[in-house]
């Protein structure tokens, strides 16, 4: 099954087409980007308005993603407003900054990412599948891999390794196999595999 992918982030459709290989499920590119106001208070509403929208527009199978990152010393700036932190118009380079500067002197730095896949299959099929990956901000900003935020959060599972803590950023393959995405596509990947497959 073809399933449309419902944003124009060219990085997020390349992680979610690699995560979904091998599987029932070919996620490819819309032929155009459908505008798209993310009005809703959280991931969940914000990722099922952008599926409906493109389900609506092109009338086929359709997948979303709303993703954030949640610093709990900043409760109320990122989460489901992070791709808008500082601003409108800020390159990712100058949002990780800026993150930085306001943690600047803080040394509680926890955070997750977060990532909520919405399936728009038919107009009376939707589904929801989340992911986490616990973490925390670090000191600079460090690493060539991924996108966005990824260098400057470290996953508290690569603290403690051979090479000491590492970002998202310098290592693509721990994010592909346990970011807050790869774990949605996980749970997304197991129960559609079985739904479509059903009598
Ligand atoms: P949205 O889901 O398009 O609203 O944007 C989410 C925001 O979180 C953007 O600023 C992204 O750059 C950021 N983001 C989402 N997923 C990731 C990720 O896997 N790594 C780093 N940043 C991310």
């Amino acid at each position: 099954m073809e399933l449309l992918f419902a944003s124009g982030n060219a990085h997020k459709a390349e992680e979610l087409a690699l995560l979904f290989e091998g599987s029932s499920f070919r996620i490819v590119s819309a032929p155009e980007s459908v505008s798209v106001a993310e009005t809703a208070d959280n991931l969940y509403g914000n990722a099922e308005i952008k599926a409906q929208a493109y389900f609506q527009k092109y009338k086929r199978p359709t997948v979303a993603d709303d993703s954030g990152l949640f610093v709990e010393a900043l409760p109320d700036e990122l989460g489901v407003m992070t791709a808008r932190f500082g601003g409108e118009h800020l390159s990712a380079l100058q949002r990780c900054e800026l993150l930085l500067k306001r943690l600047e002197n803080e040394t509680h730095r926890n955070a997750y990412f977060m990532c909520v896949l919405c399936f728009v299959l038919s107009p009376h099929e939707t589904f929801f599948f989340e992911g986490r990956l616990n973490g925390f901000i670090g000191e600079q900003v460090i690493g060539e891999q991924g996108f966005g935020y990824d260098p400057i959060f470290y996953p508290n599972d690569l603290k403690d390794g051979p090479l000491g803590a590492r970002s998202l950023a310098q290592d693509v393959e721990y994010k592909m196999a346990h970011s807050h995405r790869a774990r949605a596509a996980v749970r997304a990947r197991s129960f559609l595999t079985s739904y479509i497959a059903r009598p």
